[in-house]
């Protein structure tokens, strides 16, 4: 049994409607852990540097606008399988493909609001935390 870590973001389309606590249920029932907790107001410079290998897509300024326009909650989630586990949980990028029972499909309102991101390996899982959170945060 491997333990992994997996960075999550409640993105500003969940903070706006008050579903952090819907969305956080779900992860918890799927079995993972949330180990690390808080909520930011993104600028657009920081925006632009997580999304930074998206910044050649055509969506790439809109996303980061979207991003930055209500706070959002990011969190560090563990557990067996963490990265590929919460991106099941969280279903297809276009909620119009997401699976029945995936946050995505449930609460997303668009291809770009669609509410949750989820680190897409293991190697970027760990980019992701430390762009967010200290050693001392996470809490295990
Ligand atoms: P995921 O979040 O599922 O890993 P990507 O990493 O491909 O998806 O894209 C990052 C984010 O950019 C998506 O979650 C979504 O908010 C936005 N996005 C992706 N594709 C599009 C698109 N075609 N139009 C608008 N926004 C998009
Ligand atoms: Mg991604």
């Amino acid at each position: 049994m491997t333990l992994q870590r997996t960075l999550s973001i409640l993105k500003p389309d969940v903070t706006r409607r008050h579903l952090t606590g819907k969305v956080n249920a779900k992860i918890e029932e799927s079995g993972l852990r949330i180990v690390a907790q808080k909520r930011l107001h993104l600028s657009k410079v920081q925006a632009q540097l997580f999304y930074a290998v998206h910044a050649e897509r055509a969506f790439f300024n809109d996303l980061c606008d979207f991003m930055c326009a209500g706070p959002v909650v990011v969190q560090v989630l563990e557990g067996e399988n963490a990265v590929a586990h919460y991106r099941e949980v969280m279903g297809a990028t276009n909620p119009a493909n997401a699976a029945e029972g995936t946050i995505r499909r449930d609460f997303a309102e668009s291809i770009e609001a669609n509410s949750v991101h989820g680190s897409d390996s293991a190697e970027n899982a760990q980019i992701e935390i430390a762009f967010f959170f200290s050693q001392l945060e996470i809490v295990g």
